[in-house]
């Protein structure tokens, strides 16, 4: 219908209005999460739209979810084979792919999330990024930020290193690794099945993501002890764009869809927390039983020396591993000492008085 259309505009010159309404650009976009899932996905379907309306209808986007394609983690190679223009994601996902996308989401011990978007946007963090995955010609932009993630449900409290020997743990990536290095074993089962997991003792304790979307899941109901995070302080999603695609694109098409990425990204670190704040008062409302805990500093500090052990070993894997590495470490002991005199002084010294 469209072909003969278009021949019928062709010969007869008649301007036929479905036709000067139609984007210029039409793009597919392909995300990691189910339809509709909060924060993460929906964030996405504001995405479209926000670039739909910034170029005012020039650009349009359709976005699949994983109910449509299938592949929760093929947005990697969806991306960089052209089989979609867009995608988003979790760069940590990929190392089986790209080594070096475990450094681009959030690392054990290192930045929160405001240090982590300094480092991104003003530290040579993102310029990083695209280096890597240039490789795989794929262009990257931060996608928004979950906040400090906690470090998990657990059944029994934690009082001893000896307490995370054998313990079974829902905790994948790289703070799994750092989890097996002290002796605990973790797991990966698929989220539809971890609250059955959990309540029948498959598993000891599981991490998740933090109030924001944890009430939804109803561990709390079934795990009274929540433990404080440091595993994944600043976890980032990214947009990924086919490279060849981006560079056959105006620029003014360009700027839409990478600027539109970073504000989504701001938009979905606000709400994240902004649904952690009130969901966190929900689960106190209805179980006054959750208990918050830390870890108690001898497990902090064999977490850590596992985690040392580990960013060594990365370090040491290549030498553009080792320039990523050094330069979150270095970035990280400067806005440190802002953050420390800034923030958490005022939380410490002030706020607390309050
Ligand atoms: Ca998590």
């Amino acid at each position: 219908m469209k072909k003969i259309l278009a021949s019928l505009v062709a010969c007869t010159g008649l301007l036929v209005s479905a036709q000067s309404t139609a984007a210029d650009i039409e793009l597919k976009l392909a995300h990691t999460w189910p339809k509709g899932f909060p924060i993460f996905g929906t964030s996405v379907d504001d995405y479209a739209t926000m670039v739909s309306e910034m170029s005012d209808g020039r650009i349009e986007i359709q976005v699949d979810s994983r109910n449509k394609h299938k592949s929760a983690f093929g947005i990697f190679d969806f991306v960089k084979n052209g089989q979609y223009d867009i995608g988003q994601s979790a760069s940590y996902y990929y190392g089986g792919k790209e080594p070096d996308a475990l450094f681009f989401t959030t690392m054990p011990f290192g930045m929160t999330a405001l240090e982590q978007y300094a480092w991104f946007h003003e530290g040579g963090g993102l310029e990083l990024a695209n280096k890597v995955f240039a490789k795989h010609n794929i262009e990257v932009m931060t996608g928004g930020n979950t906040t400090m993630q906690m470090g998990g449900w657990f059944r029994k409290e934690i009082n001893s290193v000896d307490d995370l020997k054998g313990l079974k743990m829902r905790i994948p990536g790289f703070g799994g690794k750092v989890m097996a290095g002290v002796g605990a074993v973790p797991t990966n089962i698929p989220p539809g099945e971890l609250y059955q997991a959990l309540e029948r003792g498959t598993i000891d304790a599981l991490e998740w993501v933090g109030p924001s979307l944890d009430l939804r899941m109803g561990f709390h109901k079934i795990a009274p002890f929540y433990y404080t995070g440091w595993h994944e302080p600043s976890t980032e999603l990214m947009y990924f764009f086919n490279k060849k695609k981006m560079d056959s694109l105006p620029q003014w098409a360009r700027s839409v869809l990478l600027n539109a990425a970073k504000l989504t990204g701001f938009n979905m670190t606000v709400q994240s927390q902004h649904e952690s704040a009130e969901n966190w008062a929900s689960i106190k409302a209805e179980y006054p039983n959750v208990v918050v805990k830390n870890f108690p500093a001898e497990v902090i500090e064999a977490l850590r020396a596992s985690n040392d052990a580990l960013i060594e070993s990365e370090r040491a894997r290549s030498p553009l591993a080792a320039e990523i590495v050094d330069s979150q470490a270095s970035y990280l002991t400067k806005v440190r000492r802002w953050t420390e005199i800034g923030d958490w002084s005022y939380l410490a010294n002030v706020a607390k008085t309050q």
